[in-house]
């Protein structure tokens, strides 16, 4: 059989993302591939008895047990799709086991087990460093030697459309000693990509920075979303805290490393030269567009590439004293800003906090979008949104 590919459509057979879904017609969760507007229903293909490893692990209502069964399996398994879509010749693949994209219901496409946020944009890093310290030392000096990053929480990860609360918080008033205890007033989102780790890693034992990528399944958008007053008072000396853990949204789609290798370019020169252990060689980054709407207007483009840090540098480095990884586990880039003022990834910067626009509204919408290549080569992670609503007074529950 053959499948048509809407004209711009993300979802190209040189991509087949992976997510869990459900349908009117059968509601519980399940693995599936996004094609053009369809789901490839990978629990129904595999009824046919197509693939040679355990299917049981596409009935799950998460991926990490078809991750955990390592790239040997899932680079492989997604190749023999590929195939089949391409050429219908002894394909198993009938239109029972594709259904319309649009009616489907998206989950969280993983359980995630640990959450780690990078601080990876030296451009992100800069800007707030410029308006929240020393607009002459914006960078701490550990910046440049390692990917500075914080623990997060897995537990309040959502998928695109979940709404997203404007959360109460401990806040700091302008010219006052004395904090207030009330909804935040700089609902910000943070335009991020992140992974998912694809391998457990044995405690102890750091990955070496060449084996890191072996450790990736795969990306997908990441909205960091964050309360800049709530965290400005917070955040000394230990971190971001509560300004952040009240939401993240993700993409439904898992785009697999393996999709992105023809996108691969060099990252912005490393001066100084990073520790041996953080050293690569060759193209460690990805050239991947990205772009925030705010009610459905394009407020800011940017690119992976202006990452300082590559995603093999965090995993090194986040396991470098020995800290196990496991699969499931996500790594968010921090948010991506470019060079210019139109390639910012938060409205912290995009507004100068807050003197030239506003930050969050209720019933604003965020969305972001990534894409790489063109036409049919065309990589996409499609899109992840939220809807910000009204804050609850605690003193009504
Ligand atoms: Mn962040």
């Amino acid at each position: 059989m053959r499948i048509d590919i809407p004209a711009g459509s993300d979802f190209t057979f040189a991509n087949l993302p992976f997510g869990i879904f459900s349908t009117p017609g059968t509601s519980s969760p399940r693995a599936g591939m996004a094609v053009g507007d369809r789901i490839l229903d990978l629990a129904a293909l595999a009824t046919t008895g197509c693939f040679d490893f355990d299917v049981s692990v596409f009935s799950q209502p998460t991926l990490n047990a078809f991750i955990s069964l390592g790239k040997s399996v899932t680079v492989r398994a997604r190749s023999q799709v590929q195939g089949w879509l391409q050429d219908s010749t002894n394909s198993p693949l009938t239109p029972e086991h594709l259904v319309d994209r649009h009616t489907a219901t998206l989950h969280l496409p993983v359980q995630v087990g640990d959450y780690t946020d990078f601080y990876s944009s030296r451009e992100h890093a800069t800007n707030v460093g410029r308006m929240f310290r020393d607009p002459d030392n914006a960078l701490l000096p550990n910046w440049c030697h390692l990917p500075v990053g914080y623990h997060g929480r897995a537990s309040s990860i959502v998928v695109s459309g979940t709404p997203v609360r404007r959360p109460y918080g401990q806040i700091l008033p302008t010219g006052s000693d004395t904090p207030v205890y009330q909804p935040t007033n700089r609902l910000d989102f943070e335009l991020e990509m992140a992974f998912v780790i694809g391998k457990d890693s044995p405690k102890g034992v750091p990955i070496p920075i060449t084996e890191a990528e072996g450790y990736i399944f795969g990306l997908l958008l990441f909205n960091d979303w964050s309360a800049r007053d709530i965290q400005r008072w917070e955040y000394v000396p230990l971190g971001p805290f509560l300004g952040k853990s009240f939401a993240s949204s993700v993409s439904p789609w898992i785009v697999p490393l393996e999709a992105l290798e023809p996108f691969r370019v060099m990252g912005p020169e490393q001066d100084p030269p990073p520790l041996d252990y953080l050293r690569t060689r060759g193209p460690a980054h990805f050239d991947v567009g990205l772009s925030v709407e705010l009610n459905s207007e394009t407020i800011a483009r940017s690119n992976t590439k202006y990452l300082y840090w590559s995603m093999a540098q965090q995993l090194a480095h986040h396991t470098s004293n020995g800290c196990n990884v496991r699969v499931g586990d996500l790594m968010a880039s921090g948010t991506i800003s470019g060079p210019d003022a139109d390639s910012y990834g938060s409205l912290l910067e995009l507004t100068q906090n807050g003197t030239t626009g506003d930050f969050l509204q209720d019933g604003d919408t965020v969305t972001l979008r990534a894409y790489t290549g063109g036409g049919d080569q065309r990589v996409g992670f499609g899109e992840v949104t939220g809807c910000i609503q009204s804050a609850i007074n605690p003193d009504t529950l």
